[in-house]
């Protein structure tokens, strides 16, 4: 999973102007004169306030979920390299029992004959329940 993009978490609405009410960021060139945002809704000062405090509070949601996605990922991301350094650590025991059975049954190492049938019978894996 990749972070978002700037662009993708930019605001929805910023008019440009040094006072619009939903920008973020107020660096750069910037107009002067009033958040022309919701001018449509300039002739119901109320209703625009309302739709104001409803778009903020959705802007506030959405960073708190943003926010937490971002942790759900990097858990995701941690747990899948634990995960990927069993995977390998598994295949180097897989690896060095196989090395093992093969040094009992090849060299015929000097070990009773009952130890010797256990021993491999755990290194194939034979002893489990
Ligand atoms: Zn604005």
């Amino acid at each position: 999973m990749s972070a978002p993009s700037k662009e993708e978490r930019a605001p929805v609405l910023d008019c440009g102007d040094n006072s619009c009410r939903f920008a973020r960021q107020r660096g750069g060139m910037r107009t002067n004169g009033g958040c022309r945002c919701l001018k449509e809704l300039d002739h119901d000062p109320e209703r625009r306030r309302e739709v104001t405090a409803y778009l903020l509070a959705l802007a506030y949601e959405n960073e708190r979920l943003r926010g937490d996605l971002d942790a759900a990922v990097s858990s995701f991301n941690e747990a899948a390299d634990h995960l990927n350094r069993a995977q390998d650590e598994n295949e180097r025991l897989r690896a060095e029992r196989a090395e093992c059975l093969a040094m009992v049954e090849n060299y015929g190492i000097p070990i009773p004959s009952e130890v010797r049938s256990r021993l491999l019978a755990k290194l194939r894996g034979h002893d489990k329940p």
